[in-house]
């Protein structure tokens, strides 16, 4: 694994191992091996635990440098923990909130709550400030109807507008 230990640079200010190979939009280091196009961090994380990750284990940056791949500075997340990370990253992506000036989250947000899966309407709602009859109504489309359509109020598509949830599944 030579071609790894190449392909990044230590920023002494930080402790961070940053990615200079291939990145992909997020900013997340790409590493082809072995025909696999896999997330540099990821690798990382597994050459330095000898874990190998499943799609479902999400791996957190304590730096909150995408491109760092500095294996103590990576976790994996359990469930929880991953959806208050997205959660508050959904937030931090839309900083001046959505076109509807009531909405207490954003379209990701919205997205990722459709989209929790072993959570209880009143956990999730805990998670991101709502009651769980806002959680209901999201999650059966009374509220952010327009999502069904795979649309975003701008026009986006929807891959464009869910950075969060395609890097998992990219994962
Ligand atoms: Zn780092």
């Amino acid at each position: 694994m030579e071609r790894f230990t190449e392909k990044y640079t230590i920023n002494t200010a930080t402790g961070c191992w940053e990615w200079a190979g291939a990145k992909d939009k997020h900013g997340y280091g790409r590493f082809y091996n072995d025909g696999r196009n896999a997330m540099a961090h990821r690798v990382s994380f597994e050459l330095k635990t000898g874990i190998t990750l499943n799609k479902e284990q999400h791996i957190m940056h304590s730096c909150d440098n995408p491109c760092c791949v500095n294996p103590a500075h990576l976790s994996i997340g359990d469930h929880k923990a991953n959806m208050r990370d997205m959660a508050s990253k959904g937030r931090a992506y839309h900083p001046s909130g959505e076109a509807n000036g009531r909405a207490k989250i954003n379209e990701t947000q919205a997205r990722i709550i459709r989209r929790i899966q072993g959570m209880s309407l009143q956990a999730i709602g805990d998670l991101f400030g709502l009651s769980y009859k806002a959680v209901h109504y999201i999650r059966i489309g009374k509220r952010w109807a327009y999502l069904e359509q795979g649309k975003t109020k701008n026009n986006k598509s929807i891959a464009q507008s869910t950075p969060f949830l395609r890097r998992q599944e990219a994962g």
